[in-house]
């Protein structure tokens, strides 16, 4: 992996170092895979493997260390299924998990705008969300 930074990561970096953290060569690559592969929802143990090939030696707990500080910075979201631990974009959108053969994706947004038309009628505006619909995804589409 390069050590070629995006607007985005520099950004990250930035505002990561602005609150305080201490941004190691370590940290920031391990924020640059982590937005590199967030689209495919890891979880925590993918990541930490993934790890291995960029910086040998990086401990779960270190990668679990910058999940959450991405997470709080509200560049990521996690979420807990069948106790493994995942990440995923703090977009607002609706995740789908099927089970057989197992995936996570998310749906389109279109989907997203039907969720906003059922809660403006109840006078609710979208803040943010997660959700996880578990699907039986066997057949054709999603
Ligand atoms: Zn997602």
């Amino acid at each position: 992996m390069s050590l070629e930074m995006s607007e985005e990561l520099k950004n990250i970096v930035e505002e990561l170092k602005n609150r305080g953290y201490r941004m190691t060569p370590q940290r920031v690559l391990l924020t640059k895979m982590i937005l590199e592969t967030v689209e495919k929802h890891p979880t925590l143990k993918e990541l930490h493997e993934e790890s291995q090939g960029v910086l040998p030696g990086t401990g779960v707990s270190t990668v679990y260390n910058t999940i959450m500080m991405l997470e709080s910075l509200g560049v990521i979201r996690v979420f807990y299924l069948d106790g493994k631990l995942y990440i995923d974009r703090a977009r607002p959108h609706v995740n789908i998990v099927c089970k057989e053969p197992v995936a996570i994706k998310d749906l389109d947004s279109g989907a997203l705008e039907e969720i906003k038309g059922v809660l403006e009628k109840r006078n609710i505006k979208l803040e943010n969300m997660l959700v996880i619909i578990m699907g039986n995804c066997k057949n054709k589409g999603s």
